[in-house]
């Protein structure tokens, strides 16, 4: 067997009601907490009026601090400049994954007061982690991003000359996962779409990247089952918690797997598109998913043909589609089709929503090469990746 390697994971409490547990949790931590929230949903709960004063039952103080959109390092650096007098011992984010990976970020950097400018992948002198950071409770309101298990905190700086990198290292996983699905009872269907097209993609992706493993396989294609049963029931009925549950579980599952084993070519495009333009990350997941997975697989037929990422993908098509096929051929067309036909229900929008044009295309392939783009499973070339953005406008 392959060998392989499992980095660190968050201790994980998951079900319905869990959310009840971060008292007690974090009273093992510290006893003076930072609460990261999102703008609305979450604070305007009967959960935030408890949290609040289960928290001081507890014996643990707390200071706040609220995001509004997808973090930057600027915000990162000010919060930590207006935190990190307060004696914070233990950091609690309940959000999106911007909440999460801003919180992740702040955790990382509260004892320590540097500038995440420091540690950005791609972007500055990409020092050393050494760590450690602030103890660390992440808890997702939406079923999407994973960040709940993963090491990294994904920044963007948006604009002409943006970018959208990651501040990553181990020590950054978060200590507990706390993923109650109550708590995405108020996402809208356009939110459960897009997250749950990010969720579907990280599961595919870390399932075909060049790491892939036996162990992280498993997991993948459990996560797989896990969103097959609960992307489109949740969508169609936000009241069907079965649905939604399958939805936190492939969430969670998703940020295992891609933590471990990388990603692919939409998430090596998601990184310039949501840096250049004000696209959410979910949604760039779920307008390119189909096409990203039709291109690869084209390629690997012409160049790789023996490349095992296309046996994994007929496995997926048998998997997503819930039946056998004769030959691997259907299978992979099924898969396609079944990818294109949840995008054209799901409502995902196109690029062109967002205001992309043809003539950005060059600047976008061109920044498309981090870290996600290096574990696709073949390595395609500019005029392939410009193709999907065509298919796509
Ligand atoms: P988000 O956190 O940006 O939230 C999107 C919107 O949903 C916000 O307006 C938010 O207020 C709202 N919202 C959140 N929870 C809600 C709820 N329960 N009910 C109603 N509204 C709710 O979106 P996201 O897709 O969760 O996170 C996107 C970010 O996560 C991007 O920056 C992306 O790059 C990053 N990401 C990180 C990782 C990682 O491993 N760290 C992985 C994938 C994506």
């Amino acid at each position: 067997m392959k060998g392989f390697s499992i980095s660190r994971l968050p201790r994980i409490e998951f079900g319905d009601g869990v959310l009840k547990k971060i008292p007690a949790l974090a009273a093992t931590l510290g006893n003076m907490a930072l609460i990261v929230t999102g703008r609305s949903s979450f604070i305007n709960s009967q959960s935030w009026h408890w949290l609040r004063s289960a928290l001081k039952n507890a014996g643990i103080d707390y200071a706040t601090c609220s995001i509004h959109d997808e973090p930057s390092p600027e915000l990162i650096d000010e919060q930590v400049r207006l935190l990190k007098d307060q004696n914070i011992n233990v950091v609690i984010a309940i959000g999106g994954g911007s909440v999460l990976d801003a919180a992740k970020a702040i955790a990382g950097l509260l004892p320590h007061g540097d500038s995440v400018m420091e540690y950005l992948e791609g972007v500055g002198p990409e020092k050393t982690y050494a760590g450690p950071p602030c103890p660390f409770i992440a808890v997702p309101t939406t079923a999407g991003t994973g960040s709940e298990a993963t090491k990294n905190a994904v920044l963007s700086r948006r604009g002409k000359n943006g970018f959208k990198k990651s501040f990553r290292d181990e020590q950054l996983v978060p200590d507990y996962a706390v993923v109650d699905p109550e708590l995405l009872a108020s996402c809208p269907p356009e939110l459960i779409a897009a997250n749950g097209m990010d969720a579907l993609t990280q599961l595919m992706e870390s399932y075909v990247s060049t790491r892939a493993n036996r162990f992280t396989d498993t997991l993948a294609l459990d996560g797989l089952v896990a969103a097959r049963e609960g992307l489109l029931p949740w969508y169609q009925n936000s009241n069907n918690r079965e649905a939604r549950s399958n939805m936190a579980y492939a969430a969670l599952v998703s940020g295992i797997t891609l933590a471990q084993c990388g990603l692919g070519s939409v998430h090596g495009l998601a990184s310039p598109l949501g840096a250049f333009f004000p696209i959410p990350h979910g949604v760039v997941c779920g307008t390119l998913v189909a096409a990203c997975t039709q291109i690869n697989i084209e390629a690997i037929r012409q160049r790789e043909p023996d490349n095992p990422a296309l046996k994994k993908y007929a496995r997926l098509g048998a998997l997503l589609n819930k039946r056998n096929y004769s030959n691997d051929s259907d299978a992979l067309k099924e898969l396609v089709d079944l990818l294109t036909s949840w995008t054209e229900t799901m409502k995902l929008p196109k690029l062109s929503a967002y205001d992309i044009k043809e003539t950005d295309f060059a600047r976008i392939v061109a920044n498309s090469r981090g870290s996600s783009m290096k574990t696709n499973p073949i390595v395609l070339t500019d005029e392939e990746i410009r193709g999907i953005l065509v298919s796509r406008l």
